[in-house]
């Protein structure tokens, strides 16, 4: 049987660190579901001594999902260890991960220590994450520019000291994969009792090297991968689960190795992670790129008719890539809306799918026929929502090339009917100024996408907003109309949603 490569996935946590994204718990657990599904080896859920909305979002994830390790970050120090155990003591299997820095950069200039005192701070947290579980990981920050013979001592402290996962970062994306993976040998080499524990490697974007680092890691015997979904992450991001897992997978006579990734739903995990993140995925992106399976050259074409694999190393259908030439259109019924998603992959409640239907129904009045595509982006919208103390009720714009933009819009706020009007620089901003005339509210813009979900002029629109609130908080809105202005205001009234949603459960903690 072939040896097994852990898959531990850390979207909610480095993959929550890029810049600009924030999400509830209410996202995390949407995530967290679905990587269960994906069947990586181990969540790590966040960074519960930073932020209280991080304690709750691990303390959630260890509460509802199952059949999966769900690890939380801490640093070396027994309150970081102790706060990590409090919000994971309800998981299945719970993994604490702390980490130090070993590189002299970082006890010079960050942590102010010598080498003896990192060694045994990092000993001791460890004892204290083995009193509450018995899975413990343990990271040396900037391993790749350590010492190796300091790291190596490291390693062989910790491991004494009961640590069953050593992690290997190149936390700042410095590394070459020739020395890398060579690094990772030396390592394997010189630590006395690593045989013994999971080796892992965590490796950063900066020069496009992250899976490159990661695989020539495996290949020197590396056996866990920590990665994110699209790559997402600190900076340049982290190593992207797809292109990692797919690597494997394609080239296996080359390595021999499996995961247990379940790769039919790793188009889905891309995309639901792209639109709860706002992060868009780049249209040439390995895998799950729009263009990852595009044949646009007459050569190619021709090729693929006659032989997939003349040009194709992958089959779609394998990442969960499936599109049928079957549209739905205004005349269809919930069966086969019903149908439809299923085969899509959405396992949605009655509720949401009688919401989703009304949605469908409406849209489909606009524009005739109905893509896999356009169901996707009305599913986002609509089921993926917090429940709605905003909701739009009808939108009026005036403009025009030679007349001030000026628009009227109906909210009901809580059920109750609220209507307002106003000018702006143009229709959006008239819209917008109308919307915070109505509620009171006022957030600034961070960035506002619009995207064309299908081809053709009649395709729906799909904006992707960005808001942030006075305490520097961002949230993401999205709304989806065959009318550019109208998903522009849903987008706007998601996003006062979500901080409406927040805002209660803060109240919670
Ligand atoms: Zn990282």
């Amino acid at each position: 049987m072939s040896e097994r490569v852990y898959i531990f996935d850390t979207t909610l946590r480095d993959g929550e660190q890029s810049p600009g994204v924030s999400l509830n718990i209410r996202e995390k657990l949407q995530i967290a579901h679905q990587l269960a599904r994906l069947n990586v080896d181990v969540i790590e859920a966040g960074f519960p001594f930073a932020s209280p909305g991080d304690f709750k979002g691990v303390q959630a994830v260890a509460r509802e999902v199952r059949g999966v390790s769900v690890a939380g970050l801490a640093r070396a120090n027994a309150s970081d260890i102790d706060r990590a155990w409090e919000a994971l003591r309800e998981a299945e299997q719970p993994r604490i991960h702390t980490f130090i820095a070993t590189s002299d950069i970082h006890l010079q200039h960050k942590l102010r220590m010598s080498r003896e005192a990192v060694l045994e701070t990092a000993v001791e947290a460890v004892r204290r994450a083995k009193g509450y579980t018995a899975d413990v990981e343990f990271s040396a920050e900037d391993a790749f520019r350590s010492d190796p013979d300091y790291l190596c001592r490291v390693l062989a402290a910790v491991i004494a000291a009961g640590a069953t996962t050593v992690n290997i970062p190149d936390t700042v994306g410095y590394a070459m994969p020739d020395e890398f993976g060579a690094f990772i040998a030396h390592v394997l080499d010189h630590a006395p009792g690593i045989e013994n524990v999971v080796v892992s490697v965590h490796c950063h974007n900066d020069l496009g090297l992250a899976v490159a680092n990661s695989l020539a890691a495996v290949r020197n015997g590396a056996r866990q991968v920590e990665c994110t979904v699209n790559g997402i992450g600190e900076r340049a991001g982290n190593a992207a689960l797809e292109e990692v897992v797919m690597g494997l997978f394609t080239r296996r006579e080359k390595y021999g190795l499996i995961t247990g990734i379940q790769c039919e739903e790793i188009y889905r995990t891309s995309k639901l992670v792209s639109t709860l993140t706002g992060m868009p995925v780049q249209f040439n992106k390995a895998i799950v790129g729009k263009n990852a399976f595009l044949h646009e050259s007459g050569i190619h074409q021709d090729g693929v008719l006659k032989e997939r694999t003349t040009y194709e190393i992958i089959c779609p259908t394998v990442v969960g890539i499936t599109r049928s030439n079957l549209v739905l259109g205004k005349h269809s019924g919930r069966h086969a809306f019903r149908q439809r998603l299923t085969e899509l992959g959405f396992e949605v409640s009655e509720e949401e799918l009688n919401r989703a239907f009304v949605r469908f129904k409406e849209l489909a009045d606009s524009k005739k026929q109905i893509a896999d595509e356009d169901l996707e982006a009305i599913l986002d919208e609509t089921i993926r929502q917090v429940p709605a103390t905003y909701e739009l009720d009808y939108l009026h714009i005036f403009s025009g090339t030679t007349v001030k933009p000026t628009a009227v819009i109906g909210l009901l706020i809580d059920g109750e009917f609220v209507q307002e009007a106003a000018c702006g620089n143009g229709p959006v901003d008239a819209a917008y100024k109308a919307i915070e005339k109505a509620t009171g509210c006022k957030y600034s813009l961070v960035s506002y996408v619009i995207d064309a979900v299908t081809g053709g002029t009649d395709a729906l629109a799909n904006v992707t907003l960005k808001m942030r609130d006075e305490e520097h908080r961002v949230y993401t809105g999205r709304g989806v109309s065959a009318d550019v202005l109208e998903a522009s205001a849903r987008a706007y009234v998601n996003i006062m949603n979500k901080i409406v949603y927040d805002e209660k459960t803060r109240k919670h903690e």
